[in-house]
Formats: C-alpha cells, structure tokens, sequence
C-alpha cells in the first residue's frame, strides 16, 4: 500500500445544494479547490429541507403518501432539467427503489426501517445530480451508492458504525477513487445488517465524512458551511461573533456536545483519535476566514465561546415515593434514557430527584415517560433557554443573563452553563 496520493474527504450540507444554482457553485468551487493530483470523496447532503419533506412522507397516512413523494420526486426531475441533466431514468429508479423498500418495510409494521427507506432517497437523488453534474463541468466524478461501505446495526434512524471496520469496508471505494478523481456519495445514510438502509440521526453528514476520510485513508476533510468557519457565537445572538482560527480536537468535541451546532456531535472523535484536520469552510467565500480543528494540545483559546440553545426542556425524575433516589434507579433511568433515544444536556442529581435538561423532542419524552413507568414520577418545565459559556469570565455571564430567571446554574472547570426562563 504505498500509494502517496494525497486524499480528502469534502462535505456539502442541503444549504449548498439547494437548488440549481448551488449545484452549479459546488462544481465551480471543487473545480477551483481541488489540486491535479488530489483524490476527494464529495460527501452531500439531501437539497434544502428535502430531509424534512421526506419525514413528512412518512408521517402521512397512506393515501397522501403518493402525492406527497411525487412532488419531491417532481422537484429534482426539475433541477436535473434546470441544469440540462440526462438523469432523469437515474433519478426515478432511485426513488422508485427507495419508495418499494418504504412500502415493503411498512408492510411488515416496520415504521422506523420504513423512515430509513424514505429519507434516504434525499441524499441518493442530490448526489446524482452532484456528481453528473460535475462530470458534464470536465472533472472526474463518478457516483458511488455509500451504502457499500458504510455499514451499520442499532436501531433504525440512529444507526451505529463499526468504526474498526471502516478500511476493510472501503477497499471498493478506494479503487473507485483510483479510478475516478472525484467520488460523489451519499451523507447521512447506511445498510445495516440485516440488508436494509439505515440513517444516522439527523445532520448526519458531517458524521459521514469523517468516516469516509477513515474508509478512505484521507488526509483532512472539509466541510463547506454557509458560515465562516466555527465562530465564538452565533451571530444571530452576538453580531460581533468572529471567526474561531483554530480550534482543538478536544475542545470541538466539548464545544459540540455542549450544542454547537456547526458540526454534528459524532464528527470529531473519530478525526481525533487519528489526528486528522477538520477544516471549515463556507462556500460562499471558499477563501474567505475558516476554521482548522487539529490536534493543537498546547492552544490556550483567547475568545469566550458562547453557545445558545432556546427550546430547552428540564425534567425532573423522582422516585413515585418520594424516597432516596439510589444507584440502582439511576441505573433505570439511565437505561430508559438511552433507550427513549433523549440526548441528556446537563444534569444535576439531587438526594430524591433527577434533573435533566434536553432539546425538546416530545415524542422522545413521552417514550422515556411511559419506560419509567409506576416507579417514577416526571415533571417537565419547556420553552427555556441554555447559555453555555466556555472560558468566559463571570462578569460577561452575568452581564448577558441580566434580566432572566436562572433555572439551574452549573460552573465546572472553564464551563459556566445557566438554564434560564425565557
Ligand atoms: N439530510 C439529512 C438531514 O437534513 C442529513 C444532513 O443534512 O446532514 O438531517
Ligand atoms: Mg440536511
């Protein structure tokens, strides 16, 4: 295996291809971006909300099934028209499959492998019209179905990776890449074992590139955001948000558990562990500001980070007797969290209740509610907001919090979080 050819995986979110015109900007900007020699996996995501209107497919009772699909299936044969496209067979048989997968899972009462079917035909059409159009623009690309090499088990909708087989798995598509410059693939989407396609949670994708550049054996992998790079805040809360230049591993990793939203929680680790760069970048300005996460042990961050999240929800778990919430309760409520999928926040253990605070998701919550059971009680307060301030002095906490209601503080090391009353 000696081949030195310098590899990188590139992902582009619904934001980038949401219509034709962005299509086209992505071809321009990996016709500007990719050096001769370079091998780049194009990792995309699903057009614009296609992902919601998919979801609201499978949401639909039978009847309006069809006519719902029909329209998003419309909507590409339009694109791939707008672009001048001879895709359109492509296109509908790659719906067509999506839609007798979704119908034959459905069948055998399997609503969340029938979810998986649905959604997935998002990210299968964009990135036919991707990679068919950055062929008709002179590069290289081929289209390559990610599902032979993502493989997946768990749950449907929250598929799990063997991360430890990822090279093993990517040996077809790194001949494709031998053949090919640019391989344009699926984010967001597996096969699982047992044949079926599967997802791996919303936003998926970057999740996706990240294990491409480990299938792949890529050297950086970059993702193409309508963003300058990771800033300190959203500018959308603090206009005088800037550009973060550099940024840790590990901080990353903290800085997106804690709810940053401009990567998906899963992407870092697996680039950590093998020392690979991150870089991200926004499309609009490609040379504009960007950030670089890579292993920087030594970087002392020099700007507070501020993280928002409104539609918070804080429940309190207590025990139904109002006794000592002891270790083997946590071990039930920990498990029924799990397995309710609620992706806990922050909490706080207090002698007879548990306090929790996550993203409001409510069919989630009345999973863990009825999973809990007689044994416990629930309360929940929703509609709060959760400040997280790393590396920020208390004086600018307090100043930004001034005229709210605090729920529950918690400072820990650099952290200062505050769940407030909106
Ligand atoms: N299309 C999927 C979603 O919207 C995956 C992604 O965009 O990362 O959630
Ligand atoms: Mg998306």
């Amino acid at each position: 295996m000696a081949e030195q050819v310098p590899r990188s995986t590139h992902k582009f979110g619904g934001a980038s291809v949401k219509d034709a015109a962005a299509i086209r900007r992505v071809g321009q900007l990996l016709s500007n971006h990719l050096r001769p020699e370079e091998q780049a996996v194009v990792v995309v995501s699903a057009m614009g909300k296609t992902t919601n209107a998919l979801e609201e497919v499978w949401r639909s009772p039978g009847p309006e099934q069809e006519g719902r699909w029909g329209d998003i299936v419309q909507a590409h044969l339009d694109v791939a028209t707008e672009l001048g496209l001879d895709v359109a067979d492509r296109l509908q048989s790659a719906f067509e499959a999506s839609w007798q997968e979704a119908q034959s899972a459905q069948r055998e009462g399997l609503a969340e492998a029938a979810y998986d079917a649905f959604v997935s035909a998002g990210e299968l059409a964009s990135t036919t019209l991707v990679a068919f159009w950055c062929a008709a623009l002179g590069l290289d690309a081929v289209w390559w179905d990610v599902r032979e090499t993502v493989r997946t088990s768990g749950p449907h909708r929250h598929a799990r990776v063997d991360e430890a087989a990822l090279w093993d798995a990517g040996a077809s598509l790194r001949e494709a890449l031998a053949a090919s410059q640019v391989v344009v693939t699926q984010g967001f989407i597996g096969r699982h074992d047992c044949g079926r396609t599967s997802t791996l949670g919303r936003e998926g994708s970057d999740y996706s590139a990240a294990l491409l550049a480990v299938a792949v054996g890529a050297e950086s992998v970059t993702i193409w955001k309508d963003v300058p790079g990771m800033m300190n805040a959203d500018p959308k809360w603090h206009p005088e948000a800037q550009t973060v230049p550099k940024v840790d591993h590990a901080e990353a990793l903290e800085l997106s558990y804690y709810g940053a939203s401009v990567i998906h929680p899963r992407t870092v680790k697996p680039l950590q562990q093998r020392g690979l760069p991150l870089w991200i970048r926004s499309f609009l300005a490609p040379e504009g500001p960007a950030t670089l996460i890579d292993d920087f042990p030594d970087l002392v961050p020099d700007q507070p980070m501020f993280i928002w999240r409104d539609d918070q929800v804080w429940v309190e778990v207590a025990t139904s007797d109002q006794s000592f919430l002891a270790e083997d309760h946590l071990k039930d409520l920990f498990s029924a969290l799990d397995s309710a999928g609620v992706h806990v926040r922050m909490m706080q253990q207090h002698a007879t209740h548990f306090g929790l605070v996550t993203d409001r998701d409510d069919i989630r919550l009345q999973t863990l509610e009825e999973l809990l059971g007689q044994a416990f009680q629930v309360r929940r307060e929703d509609g709060l907001l959760l400040l997280t301030v790393r590396h920020g002095d208390a004086a600018v906490v307090h100043q930004l919090t001034a005229n709210r209601e605090v729920v529950v503080e918690q400072v820990a090391g650099v952290t200062t979080r505050r769940l407030m009353r909106n």
